[in-house]
């Protein structure tokens, strides 16, 4: 049958005759029954990869899934043949938000390589009925709504697996369901989703993101991480981590045994990767399984040491989980036990307590025991796999030098080029062939044509025409005008001081009173923010504050907004991301040197052609090693600098606002009467009093040279010619930072599957 009837199948009637909700409906359908096809003439390996994550952020499946099956363009024809459009079907698809940021984000990406590398593995996580909150803007402040995307049909597939869990003595039965991972060009893999029988939607209040967090058997995956920063919050998200853990366990046994493993060799069955701290307790479960199924405590250990990986996604403390242990003992009576008993063999051995699990106030270091009880522990870019090594976790890899590697991250170029960037492939094809669609180094043969100007020209041409998509996608939704042919600086990601969003506002309100002096540049400049601030971050949600009252302000003043703009997008999420960045022109990565483990948002702007304003932190200085001084713009101290002012506690904010006053008259608009009409008092007051005062993350350290070198940046704009052979440089060095590199390298590494 062809695949105009087999959709026509799928929607149960005409094409022509159905809405976008049917066409979409009928397509999931299809992709199913297409991915069940695929998945029959699959022989399995041995050992299976087990990446298991309290995140996926997959976004979007449907033009992924026709991409990777190779359907794409003709399913595009057969729709415009009945007067549809895929674009317009896209659209009706709800995004499933199962993660914050870039670490969930990640994990999906992962998931797409192990696939298309024909890498036998599948993730395991939890189903949340709301993903990430969704994002509303009222009064230039933000507020949160629950974010619904489970619809009566979606991606998850229903399947027999249940078990019964018991955690803090209440049992809950658990369901699987499977989502299928399609390869590109390859086989099909699943993304195991845990769920509670006894879940109930009903009582989350209408709208919001408020629920009764006690009663477990109702809410335990309602929510992604919900608010922890009270007890019941805390509790809620050990009892996730448990569910999770307890159930992807028994999975893992049961598959092994019915392979044939007698669970003393599981490592030759299995290798769990366990994706930061969240998924920690499955060592302590898995010993705990292990035993009960006769297997002594040593081997039980030892077997399980074996058979799990950790890794590392940040050096900040606050991020580093360490629950109390009479949380512990509430949830997973079950495993205290267990878990004094890895904490003993550890004081047994070593006598410097900063290697211990359970510490003075009786708290229990996650990734403690990870370090301890994997054979493998590795950071996500070279900088901070050597920050982890030198500083943050010296003391444990003078222990273990031989566990600790390096995993630079990556991105699926399926996803991040292919599938958002439709003109930049073609163009690219055109010029390379289309083996870079698997081979992303071949991407090398673009420095072929650096001097081409009628390539750097075509290049330039899908930037606007990129530009002009989001322009339009932005008035649809915000009905905030702008202008494509200004420069578009965007950042976007999670909104946290440590990346520094509030150093980007400062350079606003920098740019705005030059401009108000007389001062205005070549180019017109549209300053794009996008984030969402934790609901209980105070301090993060002031910057957002500050950020919307600044776009107030300067859009509505007709002297300034010719020349500048400030958009923050709502509720930016995957879907927002995949318009932002084919048509941003320069890539805002201004984290604090040292604190971004690797970030991937850098990386998917350099994929599609944006030049990087950034610190030497992360994977940004891959970048710069990729593609020189030339083609990026650095700036700011660097991780030594920065890490010695926390060591000697010497970084006074204050001193750079009294004694530079250029600063001071920036960091002074901040309660301006200009602002504090528009904004709250309140706010403003409290964020300008942390940046004076505290500055934790020193933003009034770097300011300057941000502003100098974001300058320089805006002076090279203006000679397009050049600047297009910047774009071409750094589109045709991104082939590291494919996914399908950094899971090879997993496997070569740490996994070693067939
Ligand atoms: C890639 C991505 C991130 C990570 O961005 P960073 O800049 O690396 O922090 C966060 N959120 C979404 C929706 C993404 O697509």
């Amino acid at each position: 049958m062809n695949l105009s009837n087999l959709l026509e199948n799928n929607c149960g009637k005409e094409i022509k005759s159905c809405t976008n909700q049917e066409i979409y409906f009928g397509l999931l359908s299809l992709v199913n029954e297409l991915a069940s096809k695929k998945e029959s003439n699959q022989n399995n390996s041995k050992k299976k990869v087990y990446y298991i994550s309290a995140e996926f952020l997959i976004g979007k499946l449907l033009s992924n899934n026709l991409i990777n099956l190779g359907i794409y363009n003709e399913i595009k024809s057969i729709l415009n043949e009945n007067g549809k459009s895929l674009s317009e079907v896209e659209e009706v698809e709800p995004e499933p938000s199962l993660g914050n940021g870039g670490l969930g984000r990640l994990a999906a990406c992962f998931l797409d390589s192990i696939a298309t590398l024909g890498l036998n593995g599948d993730g395991i996580g939890l189903n949340y009925h709301f993903g990430l909150f969704k994002q509303v803007f009222k009064n230039n402040l933000q507020s949160e709504q629950k974010n619904e995307w489970i619809e009566k049909n979606s991606w998850l597939n229903k399947t027999d697996i249940t078990y019964d869990i018991e955690c803090g003595g209440i049992k809950l039965k658990s369901r699987l369901y499977d989502i299928n991972v399609i390869g590109y060009n390859n086989r099909v893999n699943k993304l195991h989703l845990f769920d509670v029988e006894s879940i109930d939607e009903s009582i989350v209040d209408n709208g919001s993101i408020t629920f009764n967090k006690e009663d477990v058997a109702k809410n335990l995956t309602l929510f992604l991480y919900p608010d922890d920063s009270d007890e019941d919050g805390k509790l809620l998200r050990i009892y996730q981590q448990y569910f999770m853990v307890s159930n992807g366990a028994r999975l893992i046994l049961e598959e092994c045994q019915a392979k044939g493993s007698n669970l003393y060799d599981l490592n030759d069955y299995a290798v769990i990767q366990i994706n930061d701290t969240h998924p920690t307790m499955v060592i302590p479960e898995l010993i705990r399984l292990l035993i009960e199924k006769g297997i002594s405590m040593d081997d039980a250990i030892e077997i399980v040491s074996k058979t799990c990986a950790y890794t590392n996604h940040t050096i900040l403390a606050e991020a580093l989980e360490k629950w109390p242990m009479d949380y512990l003992e509430k949830v997973v009576p079950n495993l205290i036990d267990i878990i004094k008993e890895l904490d003993k063999r550890v004081r047994e051995k070593y006598d410097d307590e900063s290697l211990y699990i359970i510490d003075e106030d009786n708290r229990v270091h996650m990734a403690h025991i990870d370090i301890h009880y994997t054979f493998s522990v590795n950071g996500v870019a070279s900088l901070h796999t050597e920050i982890l090594e030198k500083n943050e976790l010296n003391n444990f890899y003078e222990i273990y030098p031989e566990k600790f590697n390096n995993k630079t991250n990556g991105i699926t170029f399926r996803r991040w080029l292919m599938h958002c960037n439709h003109e930049l492939t073609a163009l690219i094809e055109d010029l390379i062939g289309d083996g870079f669609k698997k081979d992303a180094i071949e991407l090398e043969k673009l420095q072929e044509y650096v001097n081409d100007e009628g390539v750097l020209q075509k290049l330039l041409d899908i930037k606007t025409n990129n530009k002009l998509a989001l322009k339009n996608y932005i008035k649809q939704h915000q009905g905030i005008e702008i202008d494509e042919n200004s420069i578009f600086d965007i950042q976007i990601k999670r909104l946290h001081e440590y990346k520094r969003q509030q150093m980007n506002a400062l350079y606003v309100i920098h740019k705005y009173l030059e401009i108000k002096k007389g001062n205005i540049p070549s180019t017109p400049i549209t300053v794009i923010f996008g984030a969402k601030a934790a609901p209980a971050y105070t301090i993060a949600k002031d910057i957002i504050h500050l950020i919307l009252c600044l776009q107030q302000l300067i859009n509505n003043d007709d002297e300034v907004n010719k020349y500048l703009k400030v958009v923050m997008v709502e509720n930016y999420n995957v879907t927002y991301a995949e318009k932002l960045i084919p048509a941003c022109d320069i890539s805002e990565q201004i984290s604090l040197a040292s604190k971004e483990a690797s970030g991937t948002g850098n990386m998917k702007f350099m994929l599609n052609g944006a030049l990087t304003l950034g610190t030497e932190d992360g994977a940004n200085v891959e970048i710069h090693q990729l593609v020189g001084d030339d083609n990026i713009f650095i700036f700011g101290k660097d991780s030594e600098t920065v890490i010695k002012h926390y060591e000697s506690e010497d970084y006074e904010s204050v001193d750079i606002y009294a004694r530079n006053p250029k600063i001071k008259e920036v960091v002074d608009f901040i309660i301006s009467k200009e602002l504090m009409s528009i904004g709250n008092p309140e706010n403003l007051i409290r964020l300008f009093k942390e940046i004076v005062k505290k500055d934790w993350f020193m933003a009034l350290l770097d300011l300057e040279d941000y502003t100098k070198t974001k300058e320089e940046a805006f002076k090279e704009y203006e000679d397009r010619q050049n600047w297009a052979k910047k774009m071409l440089i750094n589109i045709s060095k991104a082939g590291y930072f494919s996914s399908d590199r950094t899971i090879e390298e997993y496997n070569r590494d740490i996994w070693k599957l067939q």
